[in-house]
């Protein structure tokens, strides 16, 4: 698959369809794999796929990476679940479909943190996202490379984020407040899980605006909560449960827990799912006079 994917990246980078390939490489003592960025077809050959590379890339694609977007059209090597953040990208008129040369890679699961690789992919290191995938074989996709995979995920979506969400439903509201204030209180406001998340792409956000002040930027309980939530909103109807905001927390929050309850508020509320249609608008900023609610009528 590697030869497959380097091939093709010196392809556009010779033909100059592209200026820069967004891919995988080692870092230098090759432990880990890390996001690298190829403008030279002879560099082609540090371009990887595996199981470690779980680094979902498409952030580089948003405008938080200008010095990324002044080298000129991008290629990037991007898995199934990584091109949902794509379409969302596009659907929302951040990327334009013509504007990036998207090279899926078939992957056959990541895993969740790459300090757990022990030499070999078993499910229990493997994250939740990976057991329920439908998008092995990239859905959108400029170029495929890999042979394609036969997986069949389950009817209905299962794991410990959603075995999580179920016994939270379950709590008393009471209960269920405490758990998440019990959570929120640990936040200390780092902002890994905005930086890392490509659908995180406000220009100023919200925590950065002071006049007013909306949230406070103390690691206080009150302004963690405030943070959480809207971010929660901020991204509901729009997270794609790539899951790399909850990798990044560096105080394990479970952000997978409440963004995927948001998701599945959304899929009963508007039978939506984001991340497979570049055409269609996450229901969150769509009008529609049939909506449900009256008062939009
Ligand atoms: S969710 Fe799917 S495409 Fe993404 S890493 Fe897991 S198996 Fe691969
Ligand atoms: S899982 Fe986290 S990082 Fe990924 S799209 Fe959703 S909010 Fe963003
Ligand atoms: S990454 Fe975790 S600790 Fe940092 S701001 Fe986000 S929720 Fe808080």
């Amino acid at each position: 698959m590697e030869n497959e994917l380097r091939r093709k990246a010196r392809e556009l980078l010779e033909s100059g369809e592209v200026k820069v390939v967004i891919g995988y490489g080692w870092n230098r003592r090759r432990t880990f794999t890390t996001p690298i960025f190829v403008t030279r077809p002879d560099d082609t050959d540090r371009l990887i796929f595996n199981e470690r590379c779980v680094n979902n890339l498409s952030v580089y694609l948003t405008r938080k990476y200008r010095d990324i977007q002044a080298l000129g059209r991008p290629a990037i090597v991007a898995k199934g679940c990584d091109i949902r953040n794509i379409a969302v990208l596009i659907s929302e008129g951040q990327v334009e479909r013509e504007g990036v040369y998207i090279i899926g890679v078939v992957c056959r699961g990541v895993v969740y943190r790459q300090e757990l690789w022990k030499g070999e992919l078993r499910p229990e290191i493997m994250p939740v996202k990976c057991h329920n995938c439908d998008v092995r074989n990239p859905h959108i996709a400029d170029a495929v490379v890999g042979e394609p995979s036969d997986f069949t995920p389950p009817e209905e979506p299962a794991g410990m984020v959603f075995d999580k969400i179920r016994e939270v439903d379950a709590m008393e509201p009471a209960q269920r407040w405490a758990f998440w204030m019990e959570h929120f209180r640990r936040c200390i406001k780092c902002y890994a899980c905005r930086q890392v998340c490509s659908l995180c792409y406000c220009e100023r956000c919200i925590t950065e605006k002071n006049m007013p002040q909306w949230i406070e930027t103390s690691a206080h309980p009150r302004g963690n909560l405030a943070w959480n939530l809207i971010r929660a909103m901020h991204l509901t109807g729009r997270c794609t449960f790539c899951g790399e905001c909850e990798r990044a927390c560096p105080v394990n929050i479970p952000l997978n827990v409440i963004n995927q309850k948001m998701s599945l508020v959304v899929g009963e509320a508007f039978d939506y799912r984001s991340g497979y249609d570049p055409g269609e608008h996450p229901p969150m900023i769509v009008f529609r006079p049939d909506d449900r609610e009256d008062f939009i009528k």
